[in-house]
């Protein structure tokens, strides 16, 4: 299969691997956001969080709130935001699902999340839309 994740996961290209197990591999992403941004990865070749199983989500999570802190211990910073970019719109760009875990400090140069004005005044058309669809 031609996915650059699952030749990380078969070791016919480098990355540095900073966990492993039968499951699950994290390494570190090559053009990082900021120091010690990982990726986390499934060893099943899944293309998206929605192409998830019940079970795989569940387990990825577990994965996720298991060894996230442990990196932001280990490096010494302050917080981290996850994320999952799903679906090319969204910014993925390797379809082969994987979390981001990213390590933040308090003088880092990421931006916050601003709202967006145009999507402010569709609150009330949006919560009609989703209120008890779910
Ligand atoms: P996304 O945009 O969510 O699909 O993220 C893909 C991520 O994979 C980006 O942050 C890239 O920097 C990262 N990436 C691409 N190729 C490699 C690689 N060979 N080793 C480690 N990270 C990679
Ligand atoms: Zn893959």
């Amino acid at each position: 299969m031609d996915c650059l994740f699952c030749k990380i996961i078969n070791k016919e290209l480098p990355a540095k691997i900073i966990y492993e197990d039968e499951k699950y591999l994290a390494f570190l992403d090559i053009n990082p956001i900021t120091a010690g941004h990982t990726l986390l990865i499934l060893k099943d070749h899944v293309d998206n969080f929605t192409h998830l199983s019940d079970q795989q989500a569940a387990d990825l999570a577990s994965m996720i709130h298991k060894i996230a802190p442990k990196i932001i211990e280990i490096l010494g910073a302050d917080a981290y935001n996850l994320g999952i970019n799903n679906g090319a719109a969204a910014g993925q760009i390797i379809d082969h699902v994987h979390w981001h875990i990213i390590p933040r400090y308090s003088d880092d140069a990421l931006v916050h999340w601003s709202c967006d004005n145009q999507a402010k005044e569709q609150l009330d058309n949006v919560f009609s839309k989703l209120e008890n669809k779910l």
